[in-house]
């Protein structure tokens, strides 16, 4: 596996591999956004990758967190410190990442959550403050041209979002969208905390208009990916 090569999704946006999840980097003419952190141990593959794309650390402006899961966040405190990056997240998500609220284990087994505990609860990195607090349908420039838009996709976690990336029409959906052996496919059930909800919000990210979509953990479908989506959920 080439950790810290960039991965080519559409014009200015790209995915690194990291330790745990991709984080997918979005370019604007004043600096980058990174949506999701890597789990712990992440940090020079990131910054390896953003070399190669031509950024310094000091030009990420935003990370933005898809969901508290560590292999997505694990990283964040260490990523926030050497860029000087904003840190988003959705509302409803952050308690469970600010150690506001304890953090509900991601197994949906209660053996391998008692088991795996002490584990987990390492592996989230102190993070930083959060700087905005997202909600549904918030809209953030990255540019006079590129924008993100907010689409809570509860399911997964309370608080998961995806991300819509315009104009390039590119869905980065975090862990609301699997894409196992070239066929996308719901959450794992263990890892989820409501399956139903989840498929809900499946039904929600079809009402766009997108051409390509980022997974988390799985390569990205850059072309006729909402076609996609439909023919495998006709009922969603
Ligand atoms: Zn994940
Ligand atoms: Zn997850």
């Amino acid at each position: 596996m080439n950790f810290g090569k960039p991965i080519y999704v559409a014009p200015g946006i790209y995915q690194l591999r990291a330790i745990g999840a991709r984080v997918t980097v979005l370019l604007g003419d004043d600096g980058a956004a990174l949506v999701d952190s890597g789990g712990p141990g992440s940090f020079g593959v990131i910054a390896s990758g953003l070399k190669r794309l031509g950024i310094s650390l000091g030009q990420v402006r935003w990370i933005f967190l898809t969901h508290y899961h560590p292999d997505h966040s694990g990283n964040l405190g260490r990523l926030a410190q050497e860029t000087g990056a904003k840190v988003a997240m959705h509302k409803e998500e952050w308690p469970q990442l600010s150690g506001e609220r304890l953090a509900t284990s991601p197994f949906r087994n209660a053996v391998i959550a008692g088991l795996t505990d002490p584990i987990v609860r390492r592996m989230y990195d102190n993070p930083p403050n959060a700087d905005m607090l997202l909600e549904d349908g918030d809209e953030l420039a990255l540019d006079g041209q590129r924008k993100l838009q907010v689409v809570h996709t509860p399911g997964h976690t309370l608080g998961s979002i995806s991300l819509f990336a315009l104009p390039q029409k590119v869905l980065i959906v975090g862990d609301a969208l699997q894409y196992r052996f070239g066929k996308i496919a719901p959450p794992a059930a263990g890892v989820t905390q409501d399956s139903a909800q989840a498929m809900q919000s499946v039904g929600k990210l079809m009402a766009l208009d997108f051409e390509a979509i980022c997974f988390s953990h799985f390569p990205p479908i850059r072309n006729g990916a909402r076609e996609a989506l439909r023919r495998r959920f006709p009922e969603a």
